[in-house]
């Protein structure tokens, strides 16, 4: 995918966030989205710094950097908190939404994983698998935050959610 299905994919799902983790569509909803938005985007721009530095869909295109940032915060007192989800969501959209993959299992591996939904980034189609994979995404996050709230399941909870 590229910059603007990144971009797009992680404003989203901060939007999507925002009212998962806080649906009364007030202030604090949208305060919610401002603090998860700025990391997540962020975040999502990151993996594709390896087009100018390393071997781009390998070098941050992987599971050690994901583990990386999801370590940080609980390493460093909550710093860079979120980033995580941004480069987590990359990763999906990559995988989901595009053609050729990410070597996930770099640099043990370097096969890259795509998947059959993929279309290529500069197809037409690229924004409306982008908001689809979104979609599934927020899917996903309210249901564990479904479950962490039913105590059925429990994270760190520095993890953001
Ligand atoms: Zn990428």
């Amino acid at each position: 995918m590229n910059k603007k299905g990144h971009v797009l994919n992680a404003a989203l799902l901060s939007i999507g966030l925002g009212y998962v983790l806080e649906p009364a569509g007030d202030e604090t909803t949208f305060l919610t989205m401002l603090e998860v938005g700025v990391p997540v985007i962020l975040g999502a721009l990151f993996p594709d710094v390896d087009t100018a530095f390393g071997k781009h869909r390998k070098t941050l295109h992987n599971l050690p950097i994901l583990l990386g940032f999801f370590a940080y915060p609980l390493v460093f007192d909550g710093n860079l908190q979120y980033v995580w989800l941004g480069v987590l969501t990359h990763y999906v959209l990559d995988v989901l939404g595009s053609k050729r993959g990410i070597a996930l299992f770099y640099p043990l591996w370097k096969e890259e994983f795509g998947s059959p939904t993929g279309v290529t980034t500069s197809s037409n189609r690229a924004t409306l698998v982008t908001v689809i994979v979104t979609g599934v995404e927020i899917a996903a996050i309210a249901a564990v935050v479904a479950l962490l709230d039913a105590g059925t399941i429990s994270v760190p909870e520095i993890a953001g959610l």
